[in-house]
């Protein structure tokens, strides 16, 4: 018989399955706790439980948990990159940033990605297959469990698409906000999309209070499609559209990320294109340095003009920042080091 994945299941699910087998309905919230806020990988190590029961759930259920395969440690602000292992061998990755308000894990949500943007290494080899939802808990657990250190805002802008593997994260955003939990506001919580418009309507319908990150990194059609496949079926004036309504039905400014790539992205003219497609909207934009890719032609904005962008949005009255840049020296953009470790 197949083992059920006991960390995807909610408090309630959980519970069904105890009653089932005659356990109390205060066991499965024992247990939950144990997986959820004591972070263990063992049944043996839940020691409140009688031995035959944690025998009856070895034979029942699997606990889902990553191994750290590799980490680098910033020396300027401790920011740590890590390299998981997930328990059929794929490789993914996760970022530890420690802010003063807290430290914040950037994690994966698939393994690869088949979004095919042209500036970015997570997706040079495809999808491989979505992550789990007590695969993407883990990524934090396994965080906190090296650190020893509370973990208490995150980010779903690691490798993959979170809205392509939508059901998991949703459930995973329901785990890691329960109670009972890890008890992560939800407010706390970023979620980055290239932007999948029919999704970005069912999350708005849920309402769940995190701030959606729109990778923009274009003002028109024709650059966006260029450098971002999915603008072939989702145009910049669709995507727009969905953010504005997500901004009236839930209430929660929209951050827009915008790497800027040389040549490309930079000029003054796609800086006023982008102002005036965001005039009167209530947004944040994030202005990236792209990350240089060695198997990509692209290549860094100069300082000068990432601050000229930036001047002709905040002139504009557009809220622009640029995005400090965290482990400058562990430099590695998103999904390249599992690409390196695939390729060697
Ligand atoms: N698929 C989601 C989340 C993962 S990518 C999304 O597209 O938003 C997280 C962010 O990193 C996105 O904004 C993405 O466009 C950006 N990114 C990817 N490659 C990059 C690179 N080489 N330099 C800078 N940002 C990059």
């Amino acid at each position: 018989m197949k083992k059920t994945d006991i960390k995807s299941l909610t408090l309630g699910e959980l519970s069904v399955l105890l009653g089932e087998l005659g356990q109390p309905v205060f066991r499965a919230r024992q247990i939950y706790k144990w997986l959820h806020q004591k972070m263990v990988c063992s049944f043996d190590e839940m020691s409140d439980l009688s031995l035959n029961l944690r025998e009856q759930l070895k034979e029942l259920f699997y606990i889902n948990a990553v191994s750290i395969q590799r980490k680098l440690v910033s020396k300027l602000d401790g920011t740590t990159k890590y390299l998981m292992k997930l328990s059929d061998g794929q490789l993914i990755e996760a970022v530890l940033m420690r802010y003063k308000y807290g430290n914040s894990v950037c994690i994966s949500t698939q393994a690869g990605c088949r979004m095919g943007c042209k500036f970015c290494a997570s997706t040079l080899r495809g999808r491989e297959r979505n992550l789990l939802p007590s695969e993407m808990l883990d990524e934090i657990m396994a965080v906190a469990r090296d650190t020893g250190e509370r973990v208490s805002h995150a980010v779903l802008m690691g490798i993959g698409e979170p809205l392509d593997n939508y059901d998991n994260v949703v459930r995973f955003l329901e785990l890691l906000s329960s109670p009972d939990g890890m008890n992560m506001s939800l407010r706390h919580v970023s979620l980055s999309t290239c932007g999948l418009v029919d999704r970005i309507y069912d999350l708005m319908e849920l309402n769940l209070g995190l701030t959606l990150s729109i990778s923009l990194h274009a003002p028109n059609d024709e650059i966006r499609s260029r450098i971002m496949p999915v603008n072939r079926k989702w145009k910049v004036d669709e995507l727009l559209d969905a953010c504005r309504r997500y901004f009236d039905k839930t209430g929660r400014r929209i951050s827009f990320e915008y790497t800027l790539i040389d040549g490309v992205n930079d000029s003054e003219r796609c800086a006023r294109e982008l102002a005036s497609k965001l005039r009167g909207m209530n947004c944040h934009v994030n202005l990236i340095p792209v990350n240089n890719v060695r198997e990509t032609a692209f290549r860094k904005s100069s300082q000068l003009s990432i601050r000229q962008f930036q001047e002709v949005l905040t002139k504009q009255k557009i809220n622009a920042t640029i995005r400090r840049e965290l482990g400058a020296d562990i430099n590695a953009a998103c999904g390249q080091l599992r690409y390196e470790q695939a390729e060697s």
